[in-house]
């Protein structure tokens, strides 16, 4: 049986027919160049094709080649790390339209280092002292609905979130401990206060906001649509859409609280964040894969997922008449086209469990959307993500899930 290493080169080194690669150069990418080793391989460890999406437990993303060279090339000299830094964060800040960015250690560490700076600004002592706030203001605004596991970023500052769903509440919940008021972008269908109304209020109260969009590109405007609202600082993942480094991420806003967050930060020893170090590699490889982000094409791209997901539908429709697929996008985060397979469990000796075991459990190894299980539930569903997909990808995930629901037809 081959394994998918050896069925890709296999694969790669077929000429370029049925579409499978648009060129050599994507083929090439494809295999992996290991200078004669098989680091994974030899560790145990099997790697997969990725038709769920860009989930940090799953690896997320992969970086650009453009961008691998650019970490490479830093990889080889000294540079003083702060320098750098001023100079990345200025070419950043310039390509999206900021007064000021950084690059952290991911989303979550922006969050972290965001807040931070909100609470200390530039006072060395209080710096320090972080997470003890005495003498410190220590609250931070968040509706209801904007609640979500990340917001421990936040918590790690000491800070006590204090939650409100209405315009008014939140403006007799301003008070002099007030420190930030935080916004998640993806939350935004469910909460009673949108971006632009919730940013006046904070300028009507003059509490700086932060903005998480993690995960909220493409679209590409995104990258400066919020500083343009009027957020003082906006969080974006490096390895999510980006593809940037895995543990790189993105702050972005107003100079002087950029500032105080790079105070809070890595390199400097006695900081709340001197766990999150970002080093030259991350610097430059999240720079390089933000310059190639802006110049690919968006539409070419959203054409090509819009094919793997047609070919993917039409693939398992076939083979089970009892199947039915859709295309959806979700609204904010991860607003891409995504497969979504249905089918009655009554209708196929198949639970969408099966499916999700079969496929990682197969030769290649693939993994689609995760999901709970819904062993019970009538309709079974599951979810292909296609734009983590590589070039030749789709046809293989079309195949084997083919196989799938052939054999259980
Ligand atoms: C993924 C995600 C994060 C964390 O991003 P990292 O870059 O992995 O640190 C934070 N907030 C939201 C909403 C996310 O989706």
């Amino acid at each position: 049986m081959p394994n998918r290493r050896n069925f890709l080169q296999a694969v790669s080194s077929l000429p370029l027919v049925g579409g499978f690669f648009a060129t050599e150069a994507e083929a090439s990418a494809v295999a992996p160049k290991t200078n004669g080793r098989d680091y994974f391989k030899e560790l145990g460890v099997k790697p997969f094709i990725n038709a769920a999406g860009t989930y940090t437990a799953l690896t997320a993303s992969l970086m650009h080649p453009e961008t691998m060279a650019a970490i490479n090339y830093a990889s080889k000299q000294f540079v003083v790390l702060n320098d750098l830094h001023d100079a990345v964060g200025k070419r950043i800040a310039s390509l999206v339209h900021s007064e000021a960015a950084m690059v952290t250690s991911g989303a979550a560490s922006a969050l972290t280092l965001a807040t931070a700076a909100c609470l200390t600004g530039k006072d060395p002592e209080r710096i320090k002292n972080l997470p003890n706030l005495a003498g410190m203001k220590s609250e931070v605004l968040i509706q209801k609905t904007h609640r979500v596991g990340y917001d421990h970023a936040i918590r790690n500052c000491g800070i006590k979130l204090i939650e409100v769903e209405t315009a008014s509440q939140l403006e007799s919940a301003v008070n002099d401990k007030t420190a930030m008021m935080f916004f998640l972008n993806d939350a935004d269908p469910k909460g009673q206060i949108k971006a632009a109304q919730f940013v006046e209020l904070a300028k009507k109260h003059n509490v700086p906001t932060l903005i998480d969009c993690a995960a909220d590109v493409p679209p590409t405007e995104n990258l400066w649509k919020f500083t343009k609202m009027g957020f003082d600082l906006v969080a974006f993942s490096g390895g999510k859409g980006l593809r940037g480094p895995q543990s790189s991420g993105l702050l972005l806003g107003r100079t002087a609280l950029i500032e105080a967050a790079r105070m809070n930060a890595s390199p400097n020893g006695d900081t709340i964040g001197r766990g999150m170090k970002v080093n030259k590699e991350e610097l430059i490889g999240m720079m390089a894969a933000l310059e190639v982000y802006l110049k690919r094409d968006e539409a070419a791209e959203w054409k090509e997922w819009e094919r793997r997901a047609k070919l993917i539908i039409d693939t398992v429709t076939a083979t089970s008449k009892a199947t039915r697929g859709e295309v959806y996008v979700p609204p904010v985060a991860n607003h891409v086209p995504t497969v979504r397979i249905k089918w009655e469990k009554a209708a196929l000796k198949l639970l969408a469990d099966d499916v999700r075991k079969q496929m990682k459990e197969g030769t290649p190894a693939i993994e689609i959307t995760p999901g709970s299980s819904q062993a019970k539930a009538e309709t079974q569903e599951f979810s292909v993500g296609l734009w983590q997909l590589q070039p030749g990808e789709a046809e293989i995930v079309a195949k084997r899930l083919r196989e799938v629901f052939k054999a259980a037809a």
